[in-house]
């Protein structure tokens, strides 16, 4: 009887409706943002159990926000209880790992690999091109790393890369390749491509696998399907197959939706391709249009439309809402990147004090992590409650990533790149050399690295000195004795702080009076936190999960909640996509919670009554790199279109007149996308001083004159750089106010010294003229970007 399930239906419209009851062959939703796709996919997931019967243990959703992935358990948990955690709903790489732990004896791999994200697996490349003598000039181990990475999103292995290879470069990219590939698995590591690749693979050469899987899984469900690449595509088409299997088993259901207008992850391979080819590659698939906005007012609506218009080759779709016009965009023009933070505190104060705003429902976005520093001060300064998303940033942090190496070194002995982090930190006396020496010898006799140094303990490696010998067998004993910890099955935590305390990392933190190291040491205790909220959290669901994975047919293979594998395994995917919040799940009534900030490809797929968008200015928002390329200038227009659709209610776009950038103050222009909104829907708050030519027309955007404020043009700077023997050029009047301004030449591999962060060498240059740029690596300082224009405090050695 319809009246069952008419509530999972009623509040949808007839194409929405259409989507939740379709059944049988590959469905492909296509809409703008804020139609409904996600709710669309929530509500399908709800009406399968509800009226057609479906067990959630037959679910695969894959989602990239928190906020989808809580609702879709919810409604699912509303309909079934507990048995909802049968159902799988993560993001494609936590599936794969999960898959890959599930089926390691299949692939001839231990379930307890350890997973390489982008930094370990750059200095593994780095290890391997070293060793295969290759010019890290011309070869850096970042492009390396880039090209593996779209090798292996392609499905391509080394040895089709090496017969593929065009020229001299890939020839030699491909070498890189397998051995890199032969090390990972040495060290029983995959990195983040590797999840994706190694499950195709494990369906395409089991195919008993993968029909076991079909059986399983008979409704496969993928939000965000233009963000796929094609890796992913063919993992979705092995998952739920083609055509009968021999024994019988039909497809799956497949159920896609997606946005071309939102696909922001072409440089990790993402292709529209999926989206535009759905028809051809699942033959009698059928397609939905989505057209009513839910989200946003007509305002906000009209800007987005108007930013993406300007796209070429794409079909135009116009979205409609019938929320009405509601406020204006409110528009300023900051001195300066703290003048522009000032601003948003300022506002958000306001909307909060007004009562129009709670903190929670407004988000700050920027378009590069670096950009939420100032924000973070402001709001600290003043006290708003704020949270900055992208669990990237802490877990990139030395100190963090060094007792990090040690859990996965005892949780996978074999993790080289891990095991090579700590082995002289703290320092213990094992110098580069020794290490080399063992490396050799793990080289020699096919050894991994644990193996080798074993083996320096026993004395069985030559040219190893004594002292050296020594060191490395207290270090072997001391990580035998923390194995002891685990192996008793102490808590993470726990074992953490006997890291932490037998290495003697803390009391060396402890006993500087380096500031960094007190914050260090905060870091360390936050990491501890999170390890024990993680056993909690874990002793919380294991009862539920053992209950419903009994009725799951095969749970080996996953770490047990709470053990040292699943909280690593939790760590790494965090700095993926699976840390994204849900913007109002915390907070209740009197709560009013607080200001979310983070970038715009963070953003994606959520919503927030009030948003602003920070740093719209060339060279900022479209990205540096962008400005040349008509392609990625057409990826940061989807982006913009992505942060204008997040908005529901308000919208507040601002850009600064000079910003600190690349540790240089650089004049930008406003961005072009602010040209781009119809002036009409815009309240500009305050404009650049030195232009009054109508509000949305040039003037947000005009370059004023500023010369010497930003230090350009600064005579003795320049006198004082070109006595220091640099070559110099000079861009006379290439803008206003850049008065004589000088760059510095520099070519990847040359070393540089930095009044502010030392010796350093260059790993990358972009760019010409005014707009030059080299990455830089100071070492411990990090990596910096800087302009090389202007009065740089820097000269080439
Ligand atoms: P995006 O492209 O940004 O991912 P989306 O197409 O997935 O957006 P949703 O997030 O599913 O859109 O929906 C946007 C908003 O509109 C949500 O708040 C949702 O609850 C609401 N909404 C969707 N459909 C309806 C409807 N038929 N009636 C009322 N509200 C709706
Ligand atoms: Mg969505």
């Amino acid at each position: 009887e319809p009246g069952k399930y008419a509530d999972l239906l009623d509040d949808l419209n007839p194409a929405q409706r259409a989507a939740v009851e379709h059944s049988g062959p590959p469905l492909l939703v296509v809409a703008g943002a804020g139609s409904g796709k996600t709710r669309v996919l929530t509500r399908r997931i709800a009406y399968l159990l509800a009226a057609r019967d479906v067990h959630p243990g037959q679910i695969m959703a894959i989602t990239f926000t928190n906020k989808a992935a809580a609702e879709m358990r919810e409604r699912v948990g509303e309909l079934v209880g507990r048995r909802a955690n049968a159902m799988w709903v993560s993001t494609f790489h936590s599936m794969c790992v999960r898959l890959l732990r599930r089926e390691a004896k299949t692939l001839e791999m231990s379930s307890n690999f350890s997973i390489y994200d982008a930094d370990d697996s750059r200095r593994l490349i780095t290890l391997v091109a070293r060793d295969l003598d290759l010019d890290p000039k011309r070869y850096p181990a970042r492009t390396l790393a880039a090209h593996i990475s779209n090798l292996k999103n392609e499905l391509l292995d080394a040895e089709t890369a090496a017969s593929k290879a065009a020229n001299d470069f890939e020839r030699r990219a491909a070498e890189v390749y397998g051995e890199y590939q032969r090390r990972l698995t040495q060290a029983n590591a995959m990195d983040f491509d590797d999840l994706i690749m190694r499950t195709v693979e494990l369906f395409q050469v089991f195919p008993d696998v993968a029909e076991h899987y079909r059986r399983r899984f008979r409704h496969v469900l993928v939000d965000e399907y233009q963000d796929t690449n094609h890796a992913q595509y063919t993992l979705v088409r092995e998952l739920v197959g083609t055509k009968p299997t021999g024994s019988g088993v039909e497809p799956s259901e497949l159920c896609v939706v997606g946005d071309a207008d939102q696909s922001i992850y072409a440089f990790r391979g993402a292709t529209i391709r999926n989206i535009e080819e759905f028809e051809r590659d699942f033959p009698n698939a059928r397609t939905i249009l989505l057209e009513q906005n839910y989200r946003s007012t007509q305002t906000i609506l009209s800007a987005a439309n108007a930013v993406i218009a300007r796209n070429p080759n794409r079909r135009d779709k116009r979205l409609w809402t019938s929320s009405g016009d509601g406020e204006k965009i409110v528009g300023y023009v900051a001195d300066n990147e703290h003048d522009e933070a000032a601003f948003v505190a300022g506002e958000i104060d306001a909307l909060a004090d007004s009562g129009e705003a709670k903190y929670s429902d407004v988000a700050v976005f920027y378009r590069t992590n670096n950009q939420s520093r100032v924000f973070e001060e402001i709001f600290i300064r003043l006290g708003l409650p704020y949270r900055v998303v992208g669990g990237v940033r802490f877990y990139e942090r030395r100190e963090v990533r060094d007792a990090l190496a040690y859990l996965r070194v005892l949780a996978n002995p074999e993790d080289t790149v891990s095991l090579r982090r700590i082995l002289n930190v703290p320092k213990r006396g094992i110098g580069d050399r020794a290490e080399a020496v063992v490396a050799t010898h793990a080289e020699r006799e096919r050894l991994s690295f644990a193996a080798a140094l074993r083996d320096a303990v026993a004395g069985k490696v030559p040219l190893l000195n004594p002292r050296s010998q020594r060191c490395i067998a207290g270090f072997v004993e001391l990580m035998d004795g923390l194995h002891e910890l685990v192996d008793s099955g102490t808590e993470v935590a726990d074992v953490l702080e006997a890291v932490l305390e037998r290495t003697g990392y803390r009391a060396e933190l402890e006993e500087s009076d380096d500031p960094q190291d007190a914050s260090r040491l905060e870091n360390l205790d936050e990491l501890v936190t999170v390890a024990r909220e993680f056993t909690e959290f874990a002793d919380t669901v294991l009862e539920e999960q053992a209950e419903a994975e009994q009725e799951v047919d095969d749970a080996a293979g996953v770490p047990e909640p709470g053990s040292l594998p699943a909280f690593l395994e939790r760590v790494s995917l965090v700095a993926d996509a699976d840390s994204i919040p849900s913007p109002d799940g915390e907070g209740g009534e009197e709560d009013s919670g607080v200001v979310t900030l983070m970038t715009v490809h963070t953003a994606k797929g959520l919503e927030y009554p009030v948003v602003f968008c920070t740093g719209w200015e060339d060279g900022i928002f479209p990205h540096m790199r962008a400005l040349g390329e008509p392609a990625e200038l057409a990826e940061e227009r989807r982006l913009a279109y992505v942060a204008i659709t997040r908005a529901r209610k308000r919208l507040y776009v601002s850009r600064a007149l000079v910003r600190s950038a690349w540790g240089q103050p650089m004049a930008n222009p406003g961005s072009r996308f602010l040209d781009e909104v119809p002036a009409e829907l815009v309240d500009w708050r305050r404009l650049a001083p030195s232009n009054g030519s109508g509000a949305g027309g040039g003037s947000p955007r005009a370059a004023t004159t500023w010369g010497r404020r930003t230090g350009f043009g600064d005579d003795s700077a320049q006198a004082g750089v070109a006595s220091r023997g640099m070559r110099t050029t000079s861009f006379k009047g290439w803008k206003d106010g850049w008065k004589d301004t000088v760059a510095l030449k520099l070519d990847v591999g040359d070393r540089v010294s930095h009044d502010k962060y030392g010796l350093g060498t260059v790993v990358s240059t972009d760019g010409a003229g005014p707009r030059a740029t080299a990455t830089i690596d100071f070492g411990a300082s990090g990596k910096v970007r800087l302009m090389l224009i202007g009065s740089v405090p820097m000269v080439k050695l």
